[in-house]
C-alpha cells in the first residue's frame, strides 16, 4: 500500500484515482525507503512512467530508462531508424544501468528497476564529480557500470580487469525524461571530467562498410556493440557483435535452468542473422558454429557435473567496498530482488576498501539437475 502522502503526489502527477488502485492492487506500485529517504518505485509502467520510475517525498520524478530498439539485420536496422541521416555511434558497454540523481542533499544510484543500489550509491562518488549536481540539480546523469568486480554480472568489458568503473551514455532531464543532444552531453562530460562511453564518431547508411568494420573489431576485442543515436537522441538503435551472443550463450549455459529459454534464442537468433547478413561461410562459418555449440554444452555439461558430484549451481562474484555496512545491504537488497546470496570473505585491502566475495546459488537450476541426474522420469 501507498501512504496516503505518496497518494496525494501521484494524484497531483496526473495518475487517476482509479488509475492508482488498479496499480497498488497489482503490486505494481512498491513505496520503499534508503537511508531515510522515502519513494515510491514503479514495477510497471503507467501513463507515461516508465516501469523503474522513482517519485521522491519532495515530488521529485525520475523516469525509468526507456527501452532501446534493436536491429538484428544491421544494414536494413540503419535505413528503417536513421534512413539517410547521420548518427552517431558509441560503445555499447557491458554492464548495468544506474540512474544517478540529487535527492536533497544526496547523491543517489538508481537500478533499472527503481531501486536504491546501496553498493552503487556509495561508490559513485570516485567516478562522478558531485560538481555537477550544484550546477544541474534537475538532470539524472545515465550511464553503464561495468568492471570484473561488479555486484550484477560475472563478467565485464575486456579493459575494466579491475575493479569498476562508470560510463555516461545519456543526460536526461528529471520529471520529463527528455534527453539532452548528443553534443550538450559531450560538452558536460567533458567539462566535469565524466568518464564516457567511446565514441566511434558520426556515420549514416552510405558508410556501412566502415560500421562492419567497426563490429569486427569489437567483435575482436571481445566488446559488446554499439549504440546508434540521432543528435537530437530522438531515434536510438541498438547492435550487438557476433562476440556478445556467442559469449552470454556461454555465461547463460552454465544456469540453464534458471533462465528462460527467450534468453538463448533471442541469442541465437541474433548470431544466426549476422552470419545470413556477412554471408559467412566455409571454414569461418565452421567456426562459429563450434563456438556457438561449446558456449552452449560445456557450460551446461560442467554445471550437470556438479551436482552429480554433490554441489550446486552457484557463481560467485567480487565487489569493493568502502564500509562493509554496504555489502550487508547489498545482501538485504538481493533478498528483496528475490535472490539469495551470502558473504563468502571478506578481505581489506588497505587502501579504505574492502573487497567481498559474494555466491549466488541457484537452488531450482540445482534442484532440475539433481533430479534429471537421479532418473526422474516424465
Ligand atoms: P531494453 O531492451 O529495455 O533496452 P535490455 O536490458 O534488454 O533493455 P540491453 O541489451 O541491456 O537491453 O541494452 C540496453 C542497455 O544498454 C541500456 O539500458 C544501457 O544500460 C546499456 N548501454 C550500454 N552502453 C550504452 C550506450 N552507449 N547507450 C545507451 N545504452 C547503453
Amino acid at each position: 500500500m501507498v501512504s496516503s502522502h505518496f497518494r496525494n503526489i501521484l494524484l497531483k502527477l496526473g495518475i487517476p484515482e482509479e488509475r492508482l488502485s488498479v496499480l497498488e492492487g497489482k503490486g505494481g506500485l512498491v513505496e520503499d525507503e534508503f537511508e531515510g529517504i522515502r519513494y515510491v518505485r514503479f514495477r510497471d509502467s503507467a501513463k507515461g512512467f516508465r516501469r523503474g520510475t522513482l517519485v521522491f517525498e519532495n515530488g521529485e520524478v525520475v523516469l525509468g530508462f526507456p527501452h532501446i530498439k534493436r536491429v538484428v539485420q544491421l544494414e536494413n536496422g540503419i535505413r528503417r531508424v536513421f534512413k539517410n541521416r547521420p548518427f552517431y555511434v558509441e560503445e555499447k558497454v557491458d554492464g548495468y544501468n544506474v540512474r544517478v540523481v540529487k535527492v536533497g542533499d544526496k547523491v543517489l544510484a538508481l537500478t533499472r528497476g527503481g531501486f536504491v543500489c546501496p553498493f552503487t550509491t556509495e561508490r559513485v562518488e570516485d567516478f562522478i564529480n558531485f560538481d555537477f549536481f550544484m550546477d544541474y540539480p534537475n538532470l539524472v546523469l545515465a550511464g553503464e557500470m561495468a568492471g570484473s568486480e561488479s555486484p550484477y554480472l560475472v563478467e565485464g568489458p575486456p579493459y575494466v580487469t579491475e575493479d569498476i568503473q562508470f560510463f555516461l551514455f545519456d543526460i536526461q532531464e528529471m520529471g520529463s525524461g527528455k534527453s539532452l543532444s548528443v553534443e550538450e552531453r559531450l560538452k558536460l562530460a567533458e567539462e566535469y571530467g565524466i568518464p564516457h562511453v567511446e565514441v566511434f564518431g558520426v556515420y549514416d547508411r552510405r558508410r556501412i562498410d566502415d560500421l562492419y568494420d567497426l563490429i569486427e573489431r569489437l567483435h575482436r576485442e571481445r566488446r559488446e556493440g554499439i549504440v546508434m543515436k540521432s543528435p537530437d537522441m530522438k531515434r536510438i538503435a541498438k547492435y550487438v557483435t557476433p562476440y556478445a551472443n556467442i559469449n552470454d550463450v556461454r555465461i547463460g549455459s552454465h544456469i540453464f535452468f534458471d533462465l528462460p529459454y527467450g534468453y538463448f534464442m533471442q541469442r541465437i537468433k541474433r548470431l544466426a542473422f549476422y552470419l545470413a547478413e556477412k554471408h559467412i561461410k566455409g571454414e569461418e562459418f565452421d567456426e562459429y558454429a563450434k563456438a556457438l555449440g561449446k558456449a552452449l554444452l560445456r557450460p551446461f555439461v560442467e554445471s550437470i557435473h556438479e551436482v552429480a558430484n554433490g554441489g550446486e549451481i552457484e557463481e560467485t562474484f567480487t565487489v569493493r567496498v568502502k564500509s562493509i555496512t554496504t555489502a550487508h545491504k547489498m545482501v538485504t537488497h538481493f533478498e528483496r530482488l528475490g535472490i539469495k546470496i551470502h558473504i563468502e570473505d571478506i578481505e581489506d585491502l588497505k587502501n579504505g576498501y574492502w573487497r567481498i566475495t559474494f555466491k549466488r546459488v541457484y537452488p531450482d537450476a540445482t534442484k532440475e539437475i539433481r533430479e534429471l541426474w537421479n532418473g526422474l522420469a516424465f
